[in-house]
């Protein structure tokens, strides 16, 4: 039966969405980030209505400030071109605003919304002292000489460097940018700061200032958060068959752990189709092809004889133990998650942000299908970035395995914190309900505690 107290919590959500629908039109992905959130919220303001009185979850769906700019630059040919830049500094209760920045035609206001307010919780769910911001641009990097990507992304800092700084908003990559873009940023920051705030960016090169392990950190994460699923159901990586969607930073880490754990990765992708062979991929290769040679995925066949290319078909449809979906947001739909449960897939653990729409993760939860949603499974490459703040103030470097460590006890931190929260809220077993209210509540009672702002 239906309580009042419940109706009373429900008819709040349905309002924020609604308004967040009004006051946002044709932003569908930053709806689909709020709705997701606040649904799984009901049971928290059922036992802990001052949320509501404080209008927390109104707050945070209002970014502290959104701000777009043009980014005006020269290709090698000397024609001039105009993109649109992005930075969302959406909150800031915990800690300086702390998000990526992507670069790919398909950026615009309503994608780095839904990444921005997915970060404020992922980033509490780390524990580190870091809020939620996110950025980017609709230039498209794909085929771009190295001083095209560097005459870009000093147009790009131009601007962005007047809201940055390392107690003010920290960025790093996402899709479309890893660390020569950044290093490109960090460099032009300096020039225009005129002093060297190495914390001002994550995922910086070694040399520049970065950590050991960023790079990685993504990837491990995903697959040490899949782990303790595992472990929960007595089960591990070893010995499955697992396939990774994408081949860029978050993929190639994912499969680079998960074959050193023992698992067998039969397929992964990329925008131009799939690559598969039942005995396994050689990831050394493909990390080749995608980050030396920057080429297509097909490029592997040339490694590997037994290999198929497949430019038509969704790799979803290759039969595997368990799922990452690492490419980009909705890459995997309903079609899909039926697919996979009518293979036997046990587990989908979310590499990328909101790889799987609302409808797939349904079909996969009514299905037994173990399920890690992208804010706590994916939160390690972020916790990484926090590492590389404290080592940048401290100057103290810490070493790989250090690191790899303090990486492996986050994710274990984060997943019981999901885990526990889920059971408190009498949703057992429901990851995504249980990462959103611990990350809610951390976020919200800090925001209580600073006043009305
Ligand atoms: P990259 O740009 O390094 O890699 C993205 C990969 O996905 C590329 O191989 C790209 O192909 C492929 N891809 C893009 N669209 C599709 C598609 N529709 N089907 C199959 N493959 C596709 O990005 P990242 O690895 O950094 O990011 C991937 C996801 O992970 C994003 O959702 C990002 O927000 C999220 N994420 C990233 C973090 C990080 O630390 N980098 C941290 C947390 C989340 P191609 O090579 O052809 O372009």
């Amino acid at each position: 039966m239906t309580t009042i107290k419940q109706k009373k919590a429900e008819s709040y959500v349905n309002n924020v969405i609604e308004q967040v629908k009004e006051k946002n039109p044709n932003q569908p992905e930053f709806y689909q980030a709020v709705q997701e959130m606040a649904h799984s919220l009901i049971p928290l303001f059922e036992r802990v209505p001052h949320y509501m009185d404080y209008a927390i979850l109104e707050r945070m769906v209002e970014p502290d400030r959104m701000i777009t700019f043009r980014v005006a630059w020269s290709d090698d040919d000397g024609v001039i071109h105009v993109n649109r830049g992005f930075r969302v500094q959406f909150n800031n209760a915990i800690g300086p605003y702390k998000g990526g920045l992507r670069f790919d035609p398909s950026v615009n206001e309503s994608i780095v919304k839904f990444l921005g307010f997915d970060q404020i919780f992922k980033n509490a769910l780390t524990d580190q002292a870091i809020g939620g911001g996110k950025g980017g641009s609709d230039f498209d990097p794909k085929g771009k000489s190295d001083m095209e990507i560097m005459r870009f992304t000093q147009s790009f800092m131009n601007e962005l460097s007047k809201y940055i700084g390392p107690n003010v908003d920290v960025p790093a990559g996402d899709i479309g940018v890893g660390g020569r873009e950044i290093d490109f940023m960090v460099g032009q920051y300096k020039r225009l700061r005129g002093a060297f705030e190495k914390g001002a960016f994550t995922g910086k090169g070694i040399d520049v200032g970065g950590s050991l392990m960023r790079t990685e950190s993504t990837g491990y994460g995903a697959v040490y958060f899949a782990e303790q699923m595992l472990k929960h159901e007595e089960s591990d990586v070893e010995g499955k068959k697992v396939i990774v969607s994408g081949a860029g930073k978050v993929s190639l880490y994912a499969m680079e752990k998960a074959v050193e754990l023992g698992a067998t990765v039969v397929a992964c992708s990329d925008s131009s189709g799939y690559i598969f062979n039942e005995d396994g991929l050689d990831v050394s290769a493909i990390k080749q092809i995608k980050e030396e040679e920057r080429k297509q995925i097909s490029s592997y066949l040339d490694y590997d004889e037994n290999a198929t290319f497949h430019e038509e078909g969704r790799i979803w449809e290759v039969k595997c133990d368990l799922a990452f979906p690492c490419a980009t947001q909705n890459e995997l739909d309903e079609d899909d998650a039926k697919q996979l449960v009518e293979n036997g897939v046990t587990a989908v653990v979310e590499g990328a942000n909101m790889p799987c729409t609302e409808k797939a993760i349904q079909y996969l939860q009514n299905n037994d299908v173990r399920f890690g949603p992208g804010k706590a499974a994916n939160a390690g490459g972020v916790a990484v970035s926090a590492l590389e703040m404290a080592q940048n103030s401290s100057r103290v470097y810490w070493s790989f395995d250090e690191i790899d460590g303090m990486l492996k006890d986050i994710m274990a931190d984060i997943y019981k914190k999901s885990a526990s929260a889920a059971k408190e809220y009498d949703v057992e077993g429901d990851l995504i309900s249980g990462a959103n209210i611990a990350a809610f509540k951390k976020v919200a009672d800090v925001m209580v505690a600073q006043g009305i702002i």
